[in-house]
């Protein structure tokens, strides 16, 4: 069985940190990854303790703490414009594509799309696409081959856009299978790898999970006839849950399981179909996430 591996870059601190970390252990295991960056203004990083803590993060919601202060309050908190992750970090980006890993833009400005994404039009939308996708293409010397929407937020003007860019596939939503999306009746050129299974964030802490068996429960979840994707965090299982990733690693491989960057589906006998992407809600996320229907 073939895991596809999908590690977002959310922040300038996942970047520095946790993505070298990620590579190390990677290679340790002999195993190449997609890796999604984000190359603008790190506001996201006044935040990381939604990222880094997610049990404290899920009493905070259990609490109803963001009833009561409101989501603008608890995200916001950028005093100073964040540092550009990409001028600063072009070196950790390039090392990553120089060690053969696949490389795919995540976001401009992380905090922004995730915030705006519904406001944006075609043409804010394209500005963001472009940004990082200059940037990227500057740092690695060549056009990165795979795109993800931030926090799976994507509709049909984003992919649209994306159409302009030459991404051998994105994986902008949650879903079962990979697919063409269909927009106005028509399918667009770009497939769609969606990502199936669970963040560590949606999971921790809920139904029994904690750190103790989670890496059992995400084995739990595969299903061997079809699609697996899995998302990790620089900043979550590249710095806070190294060690416990690591073992997941192994884990699986005693199992059989081997791990694969995305666009190695691209090349199996992975059936096509067609499909839509609508705003839906999952367990253990806030707010609305792009869901294959
Ligand atoms: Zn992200």
């Amino acid at each position: 069985m073939k895991i596809g591996l999908r590690i977002d870059v959310d922040t300038f601190r996942g970047t520095k940190t946790g993505v070298p970390n990620l590579c190390k252990i990677l290679a340790e295991h002999n195993l190449n990854a997609s890796f999604f960056f984000s190359l603008g203004p790190d506001n996201m990083g006044r935040h990381l303790w939604r990222l880094l803590r997610p049990a404290f993060f899920m009493k905070m919601l259990r609490s109803k703490a963001a009833n009561l202060y409101g989501w603008d309050i608890l995200l916001k908190g950028t005093f100073f414009p964040g540092p550009l992750i990409g001028e600063r970090l072009a070196d950790v980006i390039a090392s990553v594509s120089d060690n053969g890993h696949e490389i795919g833009l995540h976001a401009w400005d992380h905090y922004h799309w995730q915030v705006h994404i519904d406001r944006m039009d075609r043409q804010n939308i394209r500005y963001f696409l472009e940004k990082g996708y200059d940037q990227l293409t500057r740092i690695t010397g060549k056009p990165p081959v795979c795109s993800a929407v931030p926090a799976w937020k994507c509709n049909n003007k984003v992919l649209l856009e994306k159409e302009r860019f030459h991404f051998n596939y994105n994986s902008d939503c949650r879903g079962r299978s990979i697919f063409y999306p269909v927009v106005g009746g028509e399918t667009l050129s770009q497939p769609q790898i969606p990502v199936t299974l669970p963040t560590y964030d949606e999971v921790i802490g809920h139904k029994g999970v904690s750190a103790d068996n989670y890496n059992d429960y995400i084995i739990s979840l595969l299903k061997p006839e079809e699609l697996n994707v899995l998302t990790v965090h620089a900043e979550v299982e590249g710095i806070s849950c190294a060690r416990m990733f690591d073992q997941f690693l192994e884990k699986a491989h005693l199992k059989g399981i081997s791990f694969v960057p995305l666009g190695t589906f691209l090349h199996g006998n992975i059936p096509v179909g067609n499909s839509s992407i609508e705003p839906g809600k999952i367990s253990g996320r806030e707010g609305w996430v792009s869901i294959q229907v």
